[in-house]
């Protein structure tokens, strides 16, 4: 037994826990919320290329990403800071802002990886409660603001419930925030966004000097593999988020990729909407069989299942389709591959 002194803070940390794997037979995994296509052509040939590399370093922030990301959204460089990954973004960008004695604010259930990277600061973390239908109930959100909120987390659309913050909603709850407390918006689904009253994240970046919108390569770019991701903010606040990044953390063959991915839109639109297209037929297919579903906006459904998320996951596996159990609440089912689709709808429509 080592007798090193551990933070209480890291000691009491919960675990993170990953969606199944396949181990052996033919599986459909439906369980982590991953882009069921193969990586683009290009994207290949672009990670191929940067490989003869591998003796160097990367660039230290990843410039040559920041800038395509910059032109991408119309923003300047300054206001883009790029990680290994969206999820180690927030952890820099909570570290920058956060420690012992304050708290951050973010709704119950949501994205698992939030109260890790919070219990990693050292700050309280303070939840309220979701509205009934999965939506983020953002005036409960607003009331667990305190003199010590620092930083208040909105997951849109919401993992694993699915529906999206609408732009209303989104610029009152904003408008009766004080300006000191910062806001992350957690994008990670964005491009599978087709509620036409979502709020427009990037846009409301230029009203709000206490937003940052974080985004990642992981999802809808299917580049979970590489790890990127990146914030998008005001210069001072990407300063600061800069200046606690671990450098050299997103590699040369991760940036290639990124970029090349970046000017694929084409091809990157067409697999959303195949994407979304399978999205409509799970959800319409799940509530012809008499489930309630909640809102869609991100590649995946949620069904609430309460003591019986844990038995119907394992239904779920027997029929080789891995979906991810939140036991005593519910199960998270990915939009991939079609014929998983069709065979977990087989499975739910006996368990109704
Ligand atoms: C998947 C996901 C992320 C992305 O994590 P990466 O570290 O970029 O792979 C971030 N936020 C939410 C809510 C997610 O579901």
């Amino acid at each position: 037994m080592t007798k090193v002194h551990l933070r209480p803070a890291v000691a009491a940390l919960p675990g993170y826990q990953a969606g199944a794997r396949p181990s052996g037979r033919l599986v459909y995994k439906l369980s982590s919320n991953e882009s069921p296509y193969p990586p683009l052509p290009g994207v290949m040939a672009a990670v191929a290329d940067s490989l003869a590399d591998l003796n160097r370093y990367p660039a230290m922030l990843a410039d040559d990403l920041v800038d395509g990301i910059a032109r991408f959204h119309d923003l300047e460089p300054g206001q883009v800071s790029v990680g290994a990954g969206s999820i180690s973004v927030l952890g820099h960008i909570l570290t920058a802002v956060a420690g012992e004695s304050d708290e951050v604010a973010y709704a119950w259930r949501s994205f698992e990886a939030y109260p890790i990277v919070v219990g990693v600061t050292g700050a309280r973390a303070v939840t309220a409660p979701l509205a009934p239908d999965g939506r983020l109930d953002l005036a409960a959100l607003s009331a667990h603001v305190t003199e010590r909120t620092r930083a208040v987390l909105v997951c849109s659309p919401n993992n694993p419930t699915g529906p999206a913050v609408r732009d209303d909603e989104f610029k009152r709850f904003m408008a009766g925030l004080p300006e000191s407390v910062l806001v992350v918006l957690d994008q990670a689904y964005a491009e599978f966004v087709t509620d036409p009253q979502a709020v427009r994240a990037v846009s409301a970046l230029a009203a709000y000097p206490n937003l940052v919108v974080l985004r990642t390569f992981s999802k809808a770019y299917g580049l979970a593999g590489l790890r990127v991701g990146y914030a998008l903010g005001r210069p001072r606040l990407i300063a600061a988020i800069r200046a606690v990044t671990t450098p050299f953390s997103v590699s040369a063959a991760a940036e290639m990729a990124a970029i090349t991915s970046l000017q694929l839109q084409d091809e990157l639109r067409e697999r959303v909407a195949g994407i979304v297209e399978r999205r409509t037929f799970l959800r319409e297919g799940l509530i012809a069989e008499g489930w309630e579903v909640p809102d869609a906006q991100g590649n995946f459904v949620w069904l609430e299942l309460g003591p019986e998320a844990a038995p119907f996951a394992d239904a779920c596996k027997r029929a080789g389709v891995l979906v991810r159990p939140f036991p005593n609440e519910g199960v998270r089912v990915s939009v991939g591959e079609q014929e998983g689709i069709e065979r977990f709808l087989e499975t739910a429509a006996t368990w109704v």
